[in-house]
C-alpha cells in the first residue's frame, strides 16, 4: 500500500481536496473521466467546471451562511476560493466568476503542483485498498453508481433528489399550526407530536390548487430524466391529475384534530416534519416541486401558518446521485464499510458549488492527516463547515435525507439571542462571530 491519495472526480470537491492534501505534502492522483467520458451537463475537460450558474452566491460573511463558508474556506487556503476571487465579476453582494477563466485557473494551478498528477480515467469500482476520496458529484458515471449501490444497498444511493421545501421552525405561526401525528400514532409523546399541521378550508384549498397550476415551472435538462420514476411526482403534477388528488395524497385531512378549532373539519391539511435533530428546520411533507423559486415562496406562503415562512431551502427535483450519508458515512466522511474510502462533494448530500468544495476541503485535510498517521480534532458544529458535515453524517433524519445547502438552521442556537424575524440581524452576527472564532481555533489545532 502506498501513501498516495487517489481522488476520483476532478470537479469542485475533488479539485479542492487535491489542493489541500498536496499542500499538506501528500502525493495525489486525480482520476477524472472527462473529456473521454462526458456528462449531460459538463462541456469541457477542465477541472472544477461550473455546470450551470456562475455564482458562488452571497459573499456576506456576517449575515449569510454561504458567505461564512467562503470566509472559512479562504482562511483554510482554499484554491477554489482563491480562483473565484481572482476571476470575480461585478455582481453586487454575490460572488460571481468568469467561469472559463475560473476552471482553467484551477486546472493550471493543480497541474503545476509538483505533487499532483491527473489520469483521464473513469473509475468503475470501489478499490479494495489504498487511500481514496470519491468526489464524483451529482452525475457520477453509471458504472460507478452501480458499484456503489452494490456496496451500500439500493435504498442508500439515490439517482434523483426530490426536495420538499424546508422552513425555519421559528417562522411558523403556531396560533394556526399544531403538533400532532396522524391518528396520534407513536409510542412516545415525541412521536405522537412529530408533525406540524396547517389546516385549509375549501376556499383556501381551491385558491392553492389554482396557484399551483398557474405557477411558473422549470423544465428538466435534456437527458436528465432517464431513470426518473413516478414515486416522487412534483405536487403541481399531482394537482394537474385532478383538483382532488392532493386532498387524497399529501394533503389528506384525516386522523388529525385542530386544537385551535376542534369542531371545524379541515378541508385539507399540509403536514411538516422535523428535518434535523436540533428541531430548527421542518420540511413540508410530499411537496417536492419543479416550480420556480420565486413562485414557490409565494405559493407556500398561502398555507395557513406559513404566511411569514422563511425557507432554509426551496423544493426541487434534479438528477442527483447522492448517498444516504447519515447511515453510510462516519463523521470523517469515511464509508463505514470501507474506511479507506472517503466521499466528498455533492455525492455526500450537500448541494451547491460552495458546499461541495467545502466538503472537498475537509476530506482532503482528513485524508492527508490519516496518511501521515494522525487524526484531526472534530470540526466544531458551530462553524459552517462543521454544521454541514454534522448534518449530513448524523444530524439529518436518515429516512427522509435529501441534499442540503448550508443555512443557519443547521447551527446550534446561540444562547441569549432573540428568535424570530426581529432578532435576525443580531442572531446571524452571533452565529458568524462564533463560527469565525471556532474555525480559527480548529485550524490552529488541526495544524
Ligand atoms: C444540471 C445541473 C445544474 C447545476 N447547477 C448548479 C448551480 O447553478 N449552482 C450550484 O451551486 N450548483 C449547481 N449544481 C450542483 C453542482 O453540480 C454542484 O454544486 C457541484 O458541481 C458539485 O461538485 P462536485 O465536485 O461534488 O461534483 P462535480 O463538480 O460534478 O464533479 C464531479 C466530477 O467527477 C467526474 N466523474 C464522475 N464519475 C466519474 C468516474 N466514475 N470516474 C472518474 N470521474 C468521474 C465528473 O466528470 C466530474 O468532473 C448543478 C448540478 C447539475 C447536475
Amino acid at each position: 500500500m502506498t501513501d498516495t491519495l487517489h481522488i476520483v472526480g476532478g470537479g469542485m470537491a475533488g479539485s479542492e481536496a487535491a489542493w489541500q492534501a498536496a499542500s499538506a505534502g501528500i502525493d495525489v492522483v486525480i482520476h477524472e473521466m472527462r473529456p473521454k467520458t462526458g456528462t449531460f451537463a459538463h462541456k469541457t475537460g477542465d477541472l472544477a467546471e461550473m455546470v450551470c450558474s456562475n455564482s458562488f452566491r452571497s459573499d456576506d460573511d456576517e449575515q449569510n451562511a454561504v458567505g461564512l463558508l467562503h470566509w472559512e474556506m479562504r482562511a483554510a487556503g482554499s484554491l477554489i476560493m482563491e480562483m473565484a476571487d481572482t476571476h470575480r465579476l461585478p455582481a453586487g453582494g454575490a460572488l460571481a466568476v468568469d467561469r472559463e477563466a475560473f476552471s482553467q485557473g484551477v486546472t493550471e494551478r493543480l497541474m503545476r503542483h509538483p505533487r499532483i498528477r491527473r489520469e483521464d480515467t473513469e473509475i468503475t469500482s470501489l478499490p479494495a485498498d489504498g487511500h481514496w476520496i470519491f468526489a464524483t458529484g451529482p452525475l457520477t458515471s453509471d458504472a460507478l453508481g452501480q458499484a456503489i449501490r452494490a456496496e451500500t444497498g439500493a435504498e442508500a444511493l439515490a439517482f434523483f433528489d426530490a426536495i420538499a421545501p424546508i422552513v425555519h421552525f421559528d417562522s411558523i405561526d403556531l396560533s394556526k399550526a399544531w403538533f400532532q401525528s396522524r391518528y396520534d400514532k407513536g409510542e412516545t409523546e415525541e412521536e405522537r407530536t412529530a408533525y406540524l399541521n396547517c389546516p385549509m378550508d375549501r376556499d383556501q384549498y381551491e385558491a392553492f390548487i389554482d396557484a399551483l397550476l398557474t405557477a411558473e415551472k422549470t423544465a428538466f435538462h435534456e437527458g436528465e430524466t432517464a431513470g426518473y420514476f413516478d414515486g416522487c411526482l412534483p405536487i403541481e403534477v399531482m394537482a394537474e391529475r385532478g383538483r382532488e388528488t392532493l386532498r387524497h395524497g399529501p394533503m389528506k385531512p384525516v386522523g388529525l384534530t385542530n386544537p385551535h378549532a376542534p369542531h371545524i373539519k379541515a378541508h385539507a391539511i399540509v403536514q411538516l416534519r422535523r428535518d434535523n435533530a436540533l428541531g430548527t428546520l421542518y420540511n413540508i411533507v410530499g411537496f417536492q416541486t419543479k416550480m420556480k423559486y420565486g413562485a414557490q415562496a409565494d405559493v407556500f406562503r398561502m398555507i395557513p401558518g406559513l404566511e411569514a415562512a422563511r425557507f432554509a431551502r426551496l423544493g426541487g427535483i434534479h438528477r442527483n446521485t447522492f448517498l444516504n450519508s447519515p447511515t453510510l458515512l462516519d463523521a470523517e466522511l469515511r464509508l463505514k464499510s470501507r474506511p479507506h474510502i472517503r466521499f466528498a462533494g455533492q455525492v455526500t448530500g450537500v448541494e451547491g458549488y460552495v458546499e461541495s468544495s467545502a466538503m472537498g476541503l475537509l476530506a482532503g485535510r482528513l485524508a492527508a492527516a490519516a496518511i501521515k498517521g494522525h487524526s484531526l480534532p472534530p470540526v466544531p458544529a458551530t462553524t459552517a463547515t462543521g454544521a454541514l458535515v454534522t448534518h449530513i453524517t448524523g444530524g439529518a433524519e436518515a429516512k427522509t435525507f435529501q441534499p442540503m445547502n448550508v443555512n443557519f438552521g443547521l447551527f446550534p442556537p446561540v444562547e441569549g439571542l432573540k428568535g424570530g424575524r426581529r432578532g435576525r440581524r443580531d442572531r446571524y452576527k452571533g452565529y458568524t462571530d462564533r463560527a469565525k472564532a471556532d474555525w480559527t481555533g480548529w485550524l490552529g489545532a488541526a495544524g
